[in-house]
């Protein structure tokens, strides 16, 4: 339903409750945050989720001590599995270092599911979304062969751009999605199609949101992604691709009008 994401220079979670807050007049039956978290060797993803309102995900979050300056949130609207919170967003990959946040509903998601078990993958809940964490996860990491189909093993790509774009490739449906992936810090990519995405670059960093309401106090500017347009975005700045994953330069709106 309502998708927010903040890679930048100040902290993520008191951006990403905001962004979640403005996004709640649409309606949902859950909330949920990813943040970076930098442990002693390494970045490691940080997952809470609640059913009911963003307020009690907040007063979850008052206790959360973070430093965090990148993570993704979303609003669920339930299409798949009933509102609780192992079907809440984000969803991981298996190894938990991948996290997505998902809008719409991806319609050939039984089958991919049934092949993504039958290479190994386990699922933590009933939605059609969280066949996108282990897609990206095998793009990610590379894919074993599969005896069933007789499909060969595949490299993975280890860059989280290219693995979203790959795994996109597989879904039939709707989607707006931003991922994270602890491997790649500061990195948040970005698809959609048929799922409003409205991307921006505000003074202290770059933004997603699926509503011009959760950013518009960031920034006025912003590029409105189209059908088979992938963004990129790190604390500098934000990049663009098509689905060849050539890079293209979209056009950038003013809003203009006053909330
Ligand atoms: N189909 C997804 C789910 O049921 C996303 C729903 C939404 O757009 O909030 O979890």
């Amino acid at each position: 339903c309502g998708i927010v994401g903040y890679t930048g220079f100040s902290q993520a979670k008191n951006v990403l409750i905001d962004g979640l807050k403005r996004l709640e007049y649409r309606g949902y039956d859950s909330a949920g945050i990813a943040l970076e978290r930098q442990s002693a060797s390494a970045t490691e993803l940080d997952v809470h989720r609640r059913v009911g309102k963003v307020a009690g995900l907040e007063s979850e979050l008052e206790h959360v001590d973070t430093a965090s300056t990148c993570g993704i949130g979303h609003t669920r609207w339930a299409t798949h599995g009933r509102p609780s919170v192992a079907n809440a967003h984000p969803h991981t990959s298996c190894d938990g270092r991948i996290a997505v946040v998902h809008n719409g509903i991806i319609e050939n998601f039984a089958e991919l599911r049934e092949e993504l078990e039958r290479r190994g993958h386990r699922f933590t809940s009933d939605t059609d979304t969280e066949v996108f964490a282990h897609l990206i996860e095998e793009a990610y990491e590379g894919r074993p062969a599969d005896p069933a189909t007789g499909e060969p093993a595949q490299p993975g790509s280890h860059d989280l751009m290219a693995a979203v774009r790959e795994a996109t490739t597989h879904v039939v449906g709707a989607y707006g999605l931003a991922a994270l992936c602890a491997d790649e810090p500061g990195v948040i990519a970005v698809a959609r199609k048929d799922s409003p995405i409205i991307i921006g670059r505000g003074e202290d960093g770059s933004y997603v949101a699926s509503d011009v309401i959760a950013v518009i106090d960031a920034t006025r500017d912003v590029v409105v992604l189209e059908d088979g347009q992938f963004a990129r975005l790190t604390p500098e700045g934000i990049t663009y691709t098509d689905a060849e994953g050539t890079a293209i330069e979209p056009a950038i709106t003013h809003i203009d009008w006053d909330i």
